[in-house]
């Protein structure tokens, strides 16, 4: 496995590995790597000759009261995990070189980014918009893994390649989850035991909103109902969102005629948690 630092080397290597007419797969994260993350990379190894991970903790993406300088750094683990997999590359950019001094050109994300995440962390995606596209630059890799527990970030980068035409797949993997059902996050790390407990809240709630689909409820207001009686049972400490929305747009809806996505974001003591599930009506 081949760690590398400098932009040019890992440019110069892709481009290597792309005259060799050998697919390449790319997994961007943030580092402090779990299962989740490892999911991709194997996805990645299965699909393609080369799977090259990224390690950047992105400045852009986090807004002025966030978790930038506290984000978990555990790059020793996180390299030895990727290279259990046979990862081929990893990047880790320095971030003076990925953002230099006088850097100021932006993404404009895409309109499926306005609500939800877009609303709450204003900034959040400008930040990962001009990221994903500068390592897709640096990385001109034919598919890009991403996690389906990042659910709104997935359809903004499918939009962005789309609208800007860019020549990669985006592939969007299934959520790992700890066997309870709590999803798998680099910021679990924080929650103590006394959290980890109401961090459940966020799945029995949509555990709740499908069941309740499936028993006939498809209005999207009493399962938001019963999304938010299910995180005040946790108790979480505050709900930002819990709502039903369409797959696609992301747009709120009120009926679930076949298929919604319910998704959640709350806080558990300071730690905020996301979450979404994919909602199924039963066949007519
Ligand atoms: P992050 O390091 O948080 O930026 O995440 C990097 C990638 O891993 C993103 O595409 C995430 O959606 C994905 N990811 C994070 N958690 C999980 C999970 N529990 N299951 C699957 N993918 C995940």
């Amino acid at each position: 496995m081949k760690v590398i630092h400098d932009l040019n080397e890992i440019y110069t290597q892709i481009d290597f590995v792309r005259r060799d007419a050998r697919r390449i797969g790319v997994v961007p994260t943030m580092g402090a790597l779990h299962n989740g993350h490892l999911s991709l990379v194997q996805r990645a190894k299965q699909e393609c000759d080369v799977a090259v991970a990224t390690i950047f903790v992105n400045p852009t993406q986090f807004g002025p009261n966030e978790d930038l300088a506290k984000y978990p750094r555990t790059l020793e683990s996180d390299l030895e995990g990727l290279r259990q997999l046979g990862c081929d590359f990893v990047f880790v950019p320095p971030s003076d070189r990925v953002y230099r001094a006088n850097h100021s050109t932006f993404v404009e994300p895409p309109l499926v980014g306005k609500r939800w995440e877009g609303e709450l962390r204003p900034g959040h995606f400008r930040g990962v918009t001009t990221i994903v596209l500068k390592l897709f630059q640096l990385i001109p890799a034919h598919v890009a893994y991403f996690g389906r527990k990042d659910y709104q970030q997935v359809a903004v980068i499918r939009a962005m390649v789309d609208d800007l035409n860019i020549p990669i797949r985006i592939e969007a993997c299934a959520t790992v989850r700890e066997p309870d059902g709590l999803a798998m996050s680099s910021r679990n790390r924080y929650l103590s035991t006394e959290d980890r407990g109401r961090a459940l809240g966020l799945w029995l709630a949509l555990t709740k909103a499908q069941n309740c689909l499936m028993a006939g409820d498809t209005t999207c207001e009493s399962l938001e109902r019963g999304m938010r009686d299910e995180l005040a049972k946790a108790p979480v400490d505050s709900i930002d969102y819990a709502a039903i929305v369409d797959p696609v747009t992301m747009e709120p809806m009120r009926q679930v005629d076949e298929t919604a996505v319910a998704i959640i974001a709350a806080r558990v003591g300071s730690t905020r948690l996301i979450d979404n599930m994919t909602l199924v009506a039963n066949e007519k």
